[in-house]
């Protein structure tokens, strides 16, 4: 049986009352071993090591920290397809997606840190007042708290930036998918980073999360995961005052114009909708299109969909793994029955009949819904899964209406031809993000964030910098 541990200041330690957890591996729905549960006391004895290991890293050079971050982008470089292979295994998404997005993007993000940080300048003003000059310095301690569907990817978008600016940081990745981490703190400590200076507690939300939002030695909290979970991790923050980063759910629109090429735009929609099996915060799960279009864009869609081979994630012509869990598929199920109730068809979206040991794991053939109301809940709430629902619009400012028209505003696409109503289109959806015939295009110099309940805040570039560090103008008076 394999087993996690804790990294709290130089030890890897179990949890302080033995206690641990399951993990399963969502292919097989075999458990591959044990992390800690850990609680309260867990995450009191890492945040007193990171407050210990703070202030010599703070006082580090900035150039020397850049030089750290890019030996992890090395170390992480060097471990590529060892990270692909387990983050397929512990998420449960193909390995050539992993290989193609989780692995690189998680050394990127090292590197892309690494150099900002290096090449960032901030205003020195001569005013007839003084001498001003505008600096950044590091928060002290920083909680990062990620989520299950891009695990390693979403964690070093946090950790990057958060050590880049000299704080220390305890971390808490999702109890479905904890393997990367510990992967990762292995990086960490061949690429010199200070014993305490990156501390890592597994566990569960309320029992290992909510105590680093409550503890009052945590400056700042960096969160990424489900709407609802944000709502409580903002009003457990509050009282403390503490910096907060909330990025959240989505619920995203794929708009296509009347003049798109449907071809293209069915293909995208497609991959939208259904990469990574949904569970990605950005996945297009609104499909808006004019109503002169729709029999025939649903039929690319549903024949695009049936087309995806589902099953073993290894396996290099694998479109579609396995959902993360037995409960998440469970949920995503039962969307599909509320989507009949609420009067929709569904094309697709059965479980699949695959071989042992695939036999036991969480898999479920990608979905397309018809025939719903763009308000009722199947369109409205975040599924998080391979289903995609598609709407018929009269008018270009009904689609807008649509798209806008849901609690959520993390990102959108839009396809078409005429740049100027795609202008238009774009600056009138309520999205921290738009792509324009295309899907998940990222420069990691761009704000990355959503509007409404998918969160609070931007990262991305200088708006991370801004996250992990406090601002601060000195002025030599005259
Ligand atoms: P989740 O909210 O259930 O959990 C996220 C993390 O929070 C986990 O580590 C979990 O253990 C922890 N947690 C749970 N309860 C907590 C509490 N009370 N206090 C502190 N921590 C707590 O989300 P999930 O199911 O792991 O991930 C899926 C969600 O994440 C989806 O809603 C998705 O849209 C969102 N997401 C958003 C982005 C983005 O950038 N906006 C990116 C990826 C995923």
């Amino acid at each position: 049986m394999n087993r996690l541990l804790n990294r709290v200041g130089a030890d890897r330690v179990p949890a302080l009352d033995g206690r641990v957890l399951e993990d399963v591996v969502p292919s097989t729905g075999q458990v591959w071993g044990t992390m800690p549960r850990s609680g309260a006391d867990d995450v009191q004895a890492a945040v007193a090591a990171a407050r210990v290991a703070q202030p010599a890293w703070g006082a580090r050079s900035v150039e020397h920290r850049a030089r750290v971050l890019e030996a992890v982008a090395d170390g992480l470089e060097e471990r590529a397809d060892a990270i692909a292979a387990m983050e397929s295994e512990d998420q449960g998404k193909p390995v050539t997606l992993a290989r193609r997005v989780d692995a690189p993007r998680a050394a990127a993000n090292f590197r892309f840190f690494a150099s900002l940080v290096r090449t960032e300048s901030l205003p020195a003003t001569a005013h007839r007042s003084g001498w001003h000059q505008a600096m950044r310095q590091p928060i002290g301690v920083v909680g990062l708290i990620t989520p299950w569907n891009l695990p390693l990817y979403l964690l070093t978008w946090k950790l990057a930036p958060a050590l880049a600016c000299g704080n220390a940081v305890v971390a808490k990745p999702s109890e479905l998918t904890p393997r990367t981490a510990d992967l990762l703190w292995d990086v960490l400590e061949e690429a010199g980073v200070p014993a305490g200076v990156a501390n890592l507690v597994h566990g569960l939300g309320a029992e290992a999360g909510a105590p680093i939002v409550a503890h009052p030695d945590v400056d700042c909290v960096s969160f990424t995961g489900g709407t609802v979970t944000g709502r409580a991790v903002a009003a457990a923050a509050a009282p403390t005052f503490k910096k907060l980063s909330l990025e959240l759910g989505g619920k995203n629109p794929t708009v296509i114009l009347p003049d798109a090429d449907l071809d293209a735009a069915a293909v995208g929609a497609a991959w939208a909708a259904f990469t990574n099996q949904g569970e990605i915060c950005l996945c297009g799960s609104r499909i808006l299109v004019h109503r002169s279009q729709h029999d025939a864009l649903v039929e690319r869609l549903v024949a695009a969909a049936s087309a995806l081979t589902v099953g073993d994630p290894r396996a290099e012509g694998t479109d579609v793994g396995a959902l993360v869990s037995a409960a998440h598929r469970d949920k995503v199920e039962g969307y599909l029955r509320l989507a009949v109730e609420e009067g929709g068809t569904v094309h697709g979206g059965a479980r699949p009949s695959l071989r042992a040991p695939f036999d036991g794991g969480f898999f479920l053939h990608p979905a397309v819904v018809t025939g719903l109301a763009a308000s009722c809940r199947t369109a409205t709430e975040e599924i998080f899964g391979p289903v995609v629902t598609v709407h018929a619009y009269d008018t270009v400012d009904e689609a807008i209406a649509m798209a806008n028209g849901v609690a959520y505003g993390l990102s959108a696409t839009v396809w078409g031809r005429d740049t100027q109503r795609i202008q238009a289109v774009a600056e009138a959806l309520h999205a921290g993000m738009v792509w324009i015939n295309g899907w998940m295009v990222r420069d990691l110099r761009t704000p990355f964030g959503g509007w409404k309940h998918s969160g609070v805040g931007r990262e991305g570039g200088t708006w991370s910098l801004d996250v992990y560090s406090e601002l601060k103008t000195v002025t030599w008076c005259r």
